[in-house]
């Protein structure tokens, strides 16, 4: 029998015998918690063309459940990038050659982590009932920080 060397992620559990997925999959989660436990963030008109598309739901889980974006099709579709592209209104970098493009992987990250930032510039806007560009700063408090506008 042919042994496979399996990887495991440490974050979630996630497992393969492809070491580099393992490693995107790490990336993912310590790229997530950067994103999330940010102290300053700038709210660009692609954070807010990206909230004004998000599929907003109700999940009903637990005692309560609560208002949620729906993971699987954040936009609509489960193919992300293409959404995201489409609402943001500019294409791949992969010219396939038959008129197509196509997402680069760097790219790709670029999307994931546009659309993950989403998250605080929601949490950002809620906060002040505002949808603005600008440069925010999160002062400790309460559970989420207290977010202020420092430059328009
Ligand atoms: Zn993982």
């Amino acid at each position: 029998m042919l042994k496979r060397m399996m990887f495991m992620c440490e974050e979630c559990g996630f497992r393969s015998d492809n070491q580099e997925d393992v490693g995107r999959c790490e990336q993912y989660h310590k790229d997530m918690e950067r994103i999330l436990q940010c102290t300053e963030f700038e709210i660009t008109q692609q954070h807010l063309k990206l909230l004004q598309r998000q599929n907003v739901k109700f999940r009903r889980s637990g005692e309560y459940g609560g208002t949620e974006i729906d993971p699987k099709r954040p936009y609509g579709n489960s193919y992300v990038e293409g959404d995201i592209l489409e609402i943001l209104g500019i294409q791949g970098d992969v010219d396939e050659g038959d008129g197509s493009y196509s997402c680069s992987e760097e790219l790709e990250k670029r999307l994931f982590h546009l659309h993950a930032e989403t998250a605080v510039a929601l949490q950002i806007c809620m906060s002040l009932l505002k949808f603005e560009t600008g440069k925010y700063e999160r002062k400790p408090d309460w559970i989420m920080g207290k977010w202020v506008k420092t430059q328009h």
